[in-house]
């Protein structure tokens, strides 16, 4: 297993191919101490996707190696990987089933008083209390109970109860009122402190607060640096 971890992800000279021949990543290098937060950028297919998914092992690199903590995640269960590296995807899962249960769903071990915490850290409280049912509410899969930036809050919530030591967003592309804007960037501050976090960027706001902006280009990182440096 995984011991528990700080949180430095070390990418070392991954090569990765999905088809023999054609590399979508082609000798990625990269450090990140414990706590910084990682703007990824780049056109599609650049290979942005690619990386978080080595990082959460859903594939393991032709050459190189991911580590953690020195670690090289190939040397540690999946379960054990996964406990600390959580992933909030761009089309925030929502499953049918109550608030309350999608929110649990980070840590099914949460207590009640702990999921209503979560979701006042990241202000979807009021949102939720004003459903008819309030955290008891049924929300389905597919269904249009809820907003797209109200998914987005959930599964902020849901993240921030699972509480990993490193964290992979990718950011929806959805556009979002500014009021419910401004609400995700406030979200995504407090989720975002004090871990490790990747962020596949799209929107300019999260891009400015991250500590280094990595820009790919056909598998490869061409520029890095903050937005002053950029
Ligand atoms: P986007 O901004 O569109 O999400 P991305 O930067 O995340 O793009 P990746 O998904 O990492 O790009 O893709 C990198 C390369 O790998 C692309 O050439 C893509 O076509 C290829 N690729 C991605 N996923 C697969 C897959 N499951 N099978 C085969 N090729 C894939
Ligand atoms: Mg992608």
């Amino acid at each position: 297993d995984l011991p528990a971890i700080r949180g430095d992800v070390h990418f070392d000279n991954l090569v990765f191919e999905y088809e023999k021949g054609r590399p979508a990543l082609k000798g990625i290098s990269l450090e990140v101490k414990a706590g910084q937060t990682i703007a990824l950028v780049g056109h599609t297919g650049s290979g942005k996707s690619t990386i978080m998914n080595l990082l959460s092992r859903f594939y393991d690199p032709v050459q190189g190696a991911v580590k953690v903590d020195g670690i090289d995640i190939r040397g540690v269960t999946i379960e054990s990987l996964r406990s600390q590296v959580g992933v909030v995807l761009q089309d925030t899962f929502i499953f049918s089933g109550t608030i309350r249960d999608n929110i649990r769903f980070g840590r099914l071990n949460a207590t009640d008083a702990e999921i209503v915490e979560a979701a006042k850290a990241v202000d979807a409280h009021e949102f939720i209390m004003s459903l008819p049912g309030g955290y008891d509410t049924e929300v389905q899969e597919r269904g249009n109970v809820l907003s797209m930036g109200q998914r987005q809050l959930l599964s902020f919530a849901r993240a921030l109860l699972a509480d990993p030591r490193i964290l992979i967003l990718d950011e929806a592309t959805a556009s979002i009122d500014t009021e419910t804007e401004l609400k995700i960037q406030e979200a995504l501050k407090k989720l975002l402190a004090g871990r490790t976090s990747f962020i596949v960027a799209h929107r300019l706001s999260t891009i400015r607060n991250a500590d280094r902006i990595v820009v790919l280009d056909h598998g490869r990182i061409v520029e890095q640096g903050t937005h002053e440096e950029l």
